[in-house]
């Protein structure tokens, strides 16, 4: 305890010297990263390993399929070098949600198969996840706020209850606001033109924006579900997409 305060000083001045500002592809947007893509990765490994333990996993063989008929052609696709693509259905019909770790871990919760309907509305999703992951959204948002404790314990080679809580929250994993506005329209951008070249015609993003804000405005008030809470949407949301699509189409593959 007594090493606390005199290595948070000295984690914020590596921070400082050798903290980086990157660059998102595509979208060209700078923004700030303390914690390195290695260390990202390893965190992304280490809990996606803990939720496959902690979670249900479907036994459901026909929409296990499509997950990874689908997700294997929005990773072909993908940006994401020296990524160890993993694709596992948790069964949990409650939970409209996705998410994609660094590494290339994803996971989707089988609540959002019935607004994604079928192949093109779960590359969409996909997509959008594996976007926030291209552009290292979570590494950013720790980097922007109590990236600290985290820091800590990785220098410390351990990790406790309160750095999983930030780091939780840092990939959407938890029930806070994971992500700013700002980074949900740049993984809707990024993740329009991955379908696109993945083969799904880019205007079914549309078709599945559209049933989620139905799906929302039918529960809403109601208690919130982490994906809606975390996934804003608007007329800000569909109109950017409306606007992409020309490019995205130049872009689609048909496969
Ligand atoms: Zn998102």
């Amino acid at each position: 305890m007594r090493y606390r305060i005199p290595l948070l000083f000295a984690i914020a001045i590596l921070a400082t010297f050798f903290g980086a500002c990157a660059t998102v592809p595509e979208t060209g947007r700078s923004q700030l990263l303390i914690v390195s893509p290695a260390q990202e990765t390893q965190l992304g490994f280490q809990e996606f390993e803990k939720l496959k333990k902690s979670t249900p996993i479907s036994k459901d063989a026909a929409a296990n399929a499509q997950l990874q008929r689908v997700g294997s052609r929005i990773a072909a696709v993908a940006p994401l070098p020296n990524a160890h693509w993993e694709f596992v259905l948790f069964d949990k019909s409650d939970t409209p949600n996705a998410f994609c770790l660094p590494g290339g871990k994803v996971g989707v919760f089988s609540g959002i198969l019935p607004i994604t309907h079928d192949d093109a509305g779960l590359a969409t999703v996909i997509g959008h996840e594996v976007a926030h992951a291209v552009a290292r959204h979570g590494a950013e948002r720790m980097s922007q706020d109590t990236a600290f404790q985290v820091l800590e314990e990785l220098a410390l080679g351990r990790s406790s209850q309160a750095s999983r809580a930030v780091i939780q929250q840092a990939y959407g994993l938890g029930f806070a606001l994971p992500h700013s506005r700002q980074q949900e329209l740049e993984a809707d951008h990024l993740g329009v033109l991955y379908m696109a070249r993945a083969g799904y015609p880019p205007r079914e993003a549309l078709g599945f924006w559209k049933r989620f804000a139905e799906y929302n405005a039918k529960k809403g008030g109601g208690k919130q579900v982490e994906f809606l809470s975390t996934h804003p949407l608007d007329e800000q949301r569909i109109r950017q997409i409306e606007g992409l699509i020309p490019q995205a189409e130049m872009e689609y593959r048909k496969p």
